[in-house]
């Protein structure tokens, strides 16, 4: 695991001073890395009964499809505003300064299927619980929420206590 560790790079002040940007781009380079991290987050899931991968914009699609992948379930993607090209419905958060907006298509799900959400990171927690949001607006079960890595002193998940949350990192 400390491999894994090792191998994400840290980024002094990107993408504004002050911010540690971990870089996972060094790691999905390295092909023994890339698999054993897919390996190790897929492994938790093997034998449940999980139909669909949701994927974070934009490195979560890539955690995702792979999971997907290996897991044999489908991936629906969770995208920034106007990128998704039919019905969306969408949410609104607060960002440290200003707001973002999320979109996933109204049709993602059928109700009670079993999701499990995906993204690199869990920060402050603003992003995944959006995402939170429109699935369960959609009706889908979220088994969990699975990111490559967390910033604990960041305390994200203490805004996700309704949900099981899983990080194979932590910083
Ligand atoms: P948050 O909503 O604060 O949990 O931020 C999560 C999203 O922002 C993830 O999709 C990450 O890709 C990105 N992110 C936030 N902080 C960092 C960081 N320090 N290093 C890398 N990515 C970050």
């Amino acid at each position: 695991m400390q491999e894994l560790k090792d191998s994400i790079r840290d980024i002094i002040d990107f993408p504004k001073k002050g911010i540690v940007f971990k870089d996972i781009t060094t790691l999905l380079a390295h092909g023994r890395h890339f698999h054993r991290t897919i390996d190790l987050m897929a492994h938790r899931y093997l034998g449940q009964d999980i139909d669909m991968i949701v994927g974070i914009e934009a490195r979560g699609f890539i955690l995702g499809s792979a999971l997907a992948y290996k897991l044999g379930t489908g991936i629906t993607l969770v995208r920034k505003p106007g990128k998704l090209p039919h019905k969306t419905i969408q949410k609104t958060y607060a960002l440290e300064y200003g707001t973002d907006t999320l979109e996933i298509h109204a049709d993602a799900f059928k109700p009670g299927e079993r999701v499990l959400i995906a993204d690199d990171l869990l920060a402050t927690g603003g992003t995944i619980a959006a995402t939170i949001d429109l699935v369960r607006e959609l009706e889908a079960e979220i088994v969990e929420c699975i990111f490559l890595a967390e910033l604990d002193f960041l305390n994200g998940r203490e805004k996700l206590s309704d949900v099981e949350v899983f990080s194979l990192l932590h910083f």
